[in-house]
């Protein structure tokens, strides 16, 4: 062999193993980036499972607001305002604040101050208060004969139905004294109170608010009479202050049907 065919032979190896050199060097360069794209190719849906993750976090808030919810509902303290011995001139101004508020109210009607007033008893039916009875002339049940106690309740009856269409159950037997023997002729449910506001002793308006904002409890039933001008104004100001401490008013049968 000569140095000429060694020379030549030399160069072309030298040439092939530049060329497989090359070639390996350029697979391990595609293999590299193919393992970049496939990088990139996979996070879009490491991306889908995140706003997967996200989509489905306000679910799990929602659960956590409704048991909130929940929990408030059942923290809510009610209390029912219940207003004896009307209809009377100052009424409207009480269904006027009570209306502006959105509050309801229980009122205890007495038959002989609803001639000339049927307009506010209907407005007192249509905007959601509970009427009830309180007989007919302001008797005292138990110092009367059966038959003439009967009548006392059942006359104011048939005056709210008349203007109303609505048989209340709901009476409120004046003093509080209800006689057992009244069940036998009418089928009522008697209303007391706990909590006396004594409204009708004063024309202090503060000292009533305080009285009734001092004993205000859950599931409390304040008597008050919305004949009186103080009455009106303590009731509206009782009102702003147990709504601002949370309570919530409701008509008496709330409190008592459970
Ligand atoms: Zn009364």
């Amino acid at each position: 062999m000569s140095d000429k065919y060694g020379t030549v032979l030399l160069f072309y190896t030298g040439i092939v193993v530049l060329v497989l050199l090359m070639a390996s060097g350029i697979e391990r360069y595609q293999n590299r980036f193919s393992s970049v794209n496939q990088n990139i190719d996979t996070q879009p849906e490491s991306d889908i499972s995140i706003q997967q993750n996200v989509n489905v976090q306000p679910k799990q808030d929602y659960s956590v607001n409704q048991k909130i919810d929940t929990q408030l509902d059942q923290h809510i303290p009610r209390i029912a305002l219940t207003f004896d011995d009307g209809p009377s001139y100052y009424t409207e101004e009480l269904l006027d604040g009570l209306k502006e508020r959105d509050v309801p109210a229980s009122f205890f009607l007495v038959g002989s101050n609803i001639d000339g007033r049927d307009r506010i008893v209907v407005r007192m039916y249509e905007e959601g208060h509970l009427i009830g009875n309180h007989t007919y002339d302001h008797v005292q049940l138990t110092a009367l004969p059966e038959k003439v106690a009967c009548e006392q309740v059942t006359k104011t009856q048939e005056r709210i139905r008349e203007i109303t269409g609505y048989s209340t159950v709901f009476v409120r037997p004046p003093y509080g004294l209800w006689p057992k023997k009244m069940e036998y002729c009418v089928t009522m449910i008697p209303v007391l109170w706990n909590i006396d506001s004594q409204d009708w002793t004063t024309s202090n308006v503060d000292g009533i608010v305080n009285k009734v904002v001092d004993s205000a409890r859950d599931g409390g039933i304040i008597l008050m009479h919305d004949c009186y001008d103080s009455s009106v104004q303590a009731a509206l100001q009782i009102v702003d202050k147990l709504k601002t401490q949370g309570y919530r008013f409701v008509t008496v049968d709330e409190l008592l049907c459970e």
